[in-house]
């Protein structure tokens, strides 16, 4: 038997019994063209190694080893590994089941090197995961997930858009972020309130040192902490107007006008 003979997910579902439950995050993509498409933005294949976080019935998953890459799998419902290891036994070798909770999982050890990640993530654990592998010590080598639409869009907003924040300065200064693909509530089973997006994020060859990131993020959460205020008050606690001046940034703007040159001048400043 082969990856091309499993039958419709659907019926995995139904010979296994199984229902999704809410408190695991549960929106199932059941029809493979969608999967295979986000494998292909994924832009992965033979020779790769892919962490997957939640698996469930494993629809993204048999399009992951259809590109010839190497899966690693970590889902926290039990209930699913039944089925997860029949998708396993036609894999050639190629999927490995982790059970446990993706934000405890050590993924260089369950990877055993370098590896994509690429997941229709769990919403409730979502961007905890994302803030993990961009400042976390494993850094996956590009990164394809799939969010509620409004955590899309606030990777990839710009200075000045009502999404702008934390997450997109530091998303976009470790990564070049995209997203890649909209995709509507009634795509998934059970469908959620709310439309979904994948976004592709690939880390920058040189990003600034550890330190620096350290201090954007004490930075970024002054500053968008109050957002409302101008940085000479915001970001009193670091040195307010005089921390600003040394970094050239205008200590009369607020924090949704700073682009991510003024923010890591401010970072920059900081240290000093
Ligand atoms: N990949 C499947 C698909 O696309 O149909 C399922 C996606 S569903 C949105 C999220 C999956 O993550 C579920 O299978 C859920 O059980 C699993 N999950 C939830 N929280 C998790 C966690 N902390 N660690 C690992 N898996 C988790």
């Amino acid at each position: 038997m082969s990856l091309a003979d499993l039958p419709p997910l659907r019926e995995a579902l139904e010979r296994h019994d199984l229902m999704a439950r809410k408190s695991f995050g549960q929106h199932f993509l059941l029809d493979l063209n969608v999967t295979r498409k986000i494998a292909r933005l994924a832009q992965v294949g033979e020779g790769d190694t892919v962490i997957e976080v939640g698996p469930g019935p494993g629809g993204l998953t048999r399009a992951l080893l259809e590109t010839g890459a190497r899966v690693v799998a970590i889902e926290k419902d039990s209930r699913f590994l039944p089925l997860l290891a029949e998708v396993a036994e036609v894999a050639e070798g190629r999927l490995e089941l982790v059970e446990g909770d993706a934000l405890k999982v050590d993924d260089a050890k369950a990877a055993g090197g370098p590896a994509h990640v690429v997941s229709n993530l769990p919403y409730n654990v979502g961007t905890q995961l994302l803030i993990n592998w961009l400042t976390g010590p494993f850094r996956p080598l590009s990164m394809t997930l799939m969010f509620q639409k409004e955590v899309a869009d606030r990777i990839v907003a710009q200075a000045g858009d009502d999404a702008y924040g934390r997450l997109a300065v530091i998303s976009q200064v470790l990564c070049e972020a995209r997203v890649v693909m909209d995709l509507p509530a009634k795509a998934f089973t059970p469908p959620p309130k709310v439309a979904s997006a994948v976004a592709r994020l690939v880390p920058k060859a040189d990003p600034p040192p550890a330190e620096v990131i350290g201090a954007l993020e004490r930075v970024t959460a002054a500053a968008f902490g109050q957002r409302r205020k101008m940085l000479r008050s915001s970001l009193k606690a670091l040195g307010g107007a005089t921390l600003c001046e040394r970094a050239g940034v205008n200590p009369d703007a607020r924090a949704e006008v700073i682009d991510l040159a003024g923010f890591l001048s401010l970072a920059r400043a900081s240290l000093v």
